[in-house]
């Protein structure tokens, strides 16, 4: 657990939060958590995390491969190429 959590803070930046929750039941349980830059929230995957930075930053990373929209995220981007390709 421990290596892996050391592992992830190399990797990652310093959005990164890590904290050792109170012992639990005789066990020093550690926990790392992804915190987003820009508010208070944190989040339990660094992906999840991402995708509500975009709502910050409205980063629109998903560009319809039909015409020139983009998107935050790739789900809404999917659904909108549905009224291309008339697929529901
Ligand atoms: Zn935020
Ligand atoms: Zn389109």
């Amino acid at each position: 657990m421990k290596v892996i959590a050391d592992g992830l803070l190399e990797t990652l930046t310093s959005a990164v939060v890590r904290f050792k929750k109170a012992e639990i039941e005789g066990r020093d349980l550690e926990f790392i958590f992804f915190k987003c830059p820009f508010c208070d929230m944190t989040f339990a995957r660094s992906d999840t995390r991402n995708d509500h930075e975009l709502t910050h930053t409205g980063v629109k990373n998903y560009k319809c491969q039909f015409c020139d929209m983009t998107f935050t995220k790739q789900q809404t981007k999917q659904k909108h190429e549905l009224t291309h390709t008339g697929h529901q």
